[in-house]
């Protein structure tokens, strides 16, 4: 019970408050004096409790009938039942915890794996959130200094933005921007999974290495050029690591109705793609144009931050050896969707994309929400940096960025979205 009346309660069902902080044994008492329940009831006085507010516990034996009786005796004594994340909220609200914090408490309870859980630890100790400051922190530095300007146009004839290399500290904001970014889209993997699309042109053997991966039949695999006319869909889980698999339509140009349906949802893919991976057959002919063009023009479309990874399949046919290859374009990997060679490192790749490093330094937990305002900070920052911008422009580009940032945390949310955020919760957390 956490709130004003607690102690209250706390007077009603056991005859006053236990010794703050610490465990002591009590008969849970009706409202006639009869006993409840023994228990352990535990005191923690405001502001030094979860909440924040005066919170009383009560530990039970449990049991459906036992605890109803409990549960009636306080709502008797001017209780109510708590909403799904009503403690963490108030805990919020009381500013005992940011709301990143909040979040990584739900996470937590809701982690699948041992990975995904230390994630949720270090974002509930604040380390996500201290990352996001430290870059908030900085750019509120930038923002003083250009309201500055703003404020002494032509103080003394002194360009403050060029004196103070302004555009040098912006930079300096967008890498630290793109470092939390990273590790944040390595967490949310943790807790989404990774939506992974293989593209590339009809008959590079996309749907073998799709059912290789998954390890049995999901896609169609014929020798006619079109046929996966739809974006065929399987979740693999390796090593804990959920990985959403979608299969394209290949890109093309093409008339067919059914076939330009199936290329809309290949692009709608795209669009909540974690990682493209590009696929190419070892003996493949050199162009096909009009299919490298529609690809190359959906693949363009998409957010630098969207990982990319290179394959070339079929190696079997070449000869050449599996191997994984940093070069121009990127990582590129060579294997056999046939032989099944070289899928361990495509799969290795995954992995690491997906936050699975070996002690899983580093990487926060963070939601697509955290990911999407990260996003929005960087789009504001880049179009700052494009620079030839009025300082007022500039200045309000950079105060977006700020209020971005300023969400994740929740300094600036509005009220809709803490409802959504912590009616997700469990009752009772
Ligand atoms: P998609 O159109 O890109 O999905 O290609 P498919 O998976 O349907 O494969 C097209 C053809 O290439 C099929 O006949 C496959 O059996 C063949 N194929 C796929 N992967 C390999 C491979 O690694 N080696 C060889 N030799 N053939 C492959």
């Amino acid at each position: 019970m956490s709130g004003p009346g607690a102690a209250w309660v706390a007077e009603g069902i056991i005859g006053g408050l236990p010794s703050e902080r610490q465990a002591s044994l009590r008969t849970f008492r009706d409202s006639d004096g009869g006993a409840l329940d023994i228990g352990v009831a535990l005191w923690f006085a405001g502001p030094r409790s979860f909440t924040g507010e005066d919170v009383l516990e009560l530990h039970g034996h449990g049991g459906p009938v036992v605890l109803r009786g409990v549960l009636e005796r306080c709502v008797a004594l001017g209780a109510r039942l708590a909403e799904p994340g009503e403690f963490t909220r108030r805990a919020f609200v009381n500013d005992r915890i940011d709301l990143a914090q909040a979040e990584a408490i739900a996470d937590l309870i809701d982690a699948a794996s041992e990975q995904a859980a230390r994630g949720a630890l270090r974002s509930l100790s604040g380390e996500f959130s201290a990352a996001v400051d430290r870059v908030a922190d900085a750019l509120l530095d930038l923002r003083i200094l250009v309201e500055a300007t703003l404020d002494f146009p032509e103080e003394d004839g002194v360009d403050f933005l060029a004196e103070s290399d302004a555009l040098q500290r912006l930079g300096n904001v967008r890498s630290e921007l793109a470092a939390v970014f990273r590790a944040a889209r390595q967490g949310s993997a943790l807790r989404e999974g990774l939506v992974v699309v293989l593209t590339g042109a009809p008959n590079v053997g996309k749907s073998s290495l799709l059912n290789r991966l998954a390890g049995d039949e999901v896609a169609i695999v014929t020798e006619h050029p079109g046929t996966t006319r739809d974006t065929v869909r399987q979740t693999i889980v390796v090593e804990g690591l959920p990985i959403h698999l979608v299969d394209t339509a290949g890109l093309r140009d093409s008339d067919d109705p059914v076939e330009q349906l199936g290329m809309q949802r290949t692009r709608d893919a795209l669009a909540r793609a974690d990682l493209v991976v590009s696929v190419r057959a070892a003996d493949a002919v050199a162009g096909d144009a009009t299919v490298s063009t529609v690809a190359a023009r959906a693949l363009e479309a998409l957010p630098a931050s969207v990982a990319r990874l290179q394959v070339v399949n079929k190696i079997d046919l070449t000869g050449e050896a599996a191997a994984e290859l940093d070069g121009e374009g990127g990582w590129t990997i060579r294997l056999s969707a046939r032989t099944g060679e070289g899928i361990d490192r495509l799969r290795a790749a995954l992995l690491w994309l997906g936050g699975q490093t070996e002690t899983g330094e580093g990487v926060f937990l963070a939601r697509t929400r955290h990911l999407a305002a990260l996003q929005a900070a960087e789009r504001h920052l880049a179009s700052a940096a494009e620079g030839r911008l009025p300082a007022d422009l500039l200045a309000e580009e950079l105060r977006l960025a700020h209020e971005a940032l300023g969400s994740i945390v929740g300094r600036v949310t509005p009220d809709a979205l803490l409802g959504e955020i912590f009616g997700r919760f469990c009752i009772g957390k």
